[in-house]
């Protein structure tokens, strides 16, 4: 398939390299990213899209991408797919598929889970939001990049499914993180709290596969300094698109609010900046009740 890619980072890089790799004609643009081998350099995301049957974009947030919409909606060949991969509020996805149909083309949004391990490994998982026939037209790519897309519904319900799942994650790490700190104020080990929480009603991912505590449990960014893995600052922007999303819908959200709040604190105001989500747990232990 012929793909121009916009935004060839920590996570676009990988992707585009295995749609290489597949055999696929990528053509990139990016501002700063270097090209990986096998990505033809475009001198515009105009010029990346013109001619491809399906454009990825993955992006750093919202206005970003309704700013390289806007530039390659125009140049894109009729008919074709514009699928954005990056993590995004729901709003602008809906208003870029709009923009896109408008147009005569179709559009997906489809963010993934996985990080910049499977992004590299071609083992995303993609949430997606669009119509069945542009989901069909890039299933294949998703089948390169991911082990798995789920096709979630319309136009912004992709970006739903992320931020929805990301706001479980982010308050469930901030439970694990505040349970093992109190546990070792009461003298408990830190091997027997996983022990019985991981085999107990109190499990979860973020104890049983990404244990924050280090040495406990599976390898995970704690037995590595709480380098990232996920770092906060991406689960705080995570959690605040979901507290937009929630305040646009009136929903009442208000365990995901705390979470944000705590990791708004832990990044902006703390030592949390560049060190993994998971590192709420020696934040915790440093602390009292005050
Ligand atoms: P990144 O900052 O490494 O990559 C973004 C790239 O976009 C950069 O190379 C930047 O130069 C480029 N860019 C910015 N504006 C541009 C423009 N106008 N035209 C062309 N290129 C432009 O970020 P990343 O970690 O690759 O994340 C990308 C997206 O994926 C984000 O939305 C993020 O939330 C999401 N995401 C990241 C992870 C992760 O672990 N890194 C996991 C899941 C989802």
């Amino acid at each position: 398939m012929k793909i121009g890619f916009i935004g060839l980072g920590n996570m676009g890089g990988p992707m585009a390299a295995n749609l290489v790799a597949a055999g696929h004609e990528v053509v990139g643009f990016d501002l700063t990213a270097p090209m990986p081998a096998g990505v033809v350099a475009a001198g515009s995301a105009a010029q990346a899209a013109q001619g491809a049957e399906v454009v990825i974009t993955m992006l750093p947030n919202g206005a970003i991408l309704r700013a390289v919409a806007g530039e390659v909606i125009p140049a894109m060949a009729a008919g074709a797919v514009l699928c954005d991969c990056s993590t995004v509020d729901v709003d602008s996805a809906r208003a870029v598929a709009e923009q896109a149909v408008e147009a005569g083309l179709d559009a997906l949004d489809a963010p993934v889970s996985g990080g910049v391990g499977g992004a590299t490994a071609g083992t995303l998982t993609f949430m997606v939001g669009g119509s069945d026939a542009a989901f069909a037209t890039v299933q294949p790519l998703f089948a390169v990049m991911g082990q798995k897309a789920v096709h979630c519904g319309a136009a912004g319900a992709g970006q739903s499914a992320k931020i929805c799942n990301n706001m479980i994650l982010g308050v469930t790490m901030i439970a694990t993180c505040e349970a093992f700190a109190l546990a070792d104020k009461l003298g408990l080990d830190r091997q027997k709290m996983f022990d019985v929480v991981s085999t107990s009603s109190g499990y979860s991912w973020t104890m049983n596969a990404y244990c924050p505590a280090p040495g406990v449990g599976p390898k995970s960014p704690a037995d590595n300094g709480y380098a990232p893995g996920f770092a906060a600052e991406l689960m705080l922007k995570d959690l605040r698109l979901s507290q937009q999303a929630a305040e646009a819908v009136d929903a009442d959200t208000p365990m995901g609010a705390a979470a944000a709040a705590l990791y708004a604190r832990f990044v902006e105001d703390e030592d949390g900046n560049g060190r993994d989500f998971s590192a709420m747990l020696p934040r915790f232990e440093k602390r009292g009740r005050g």
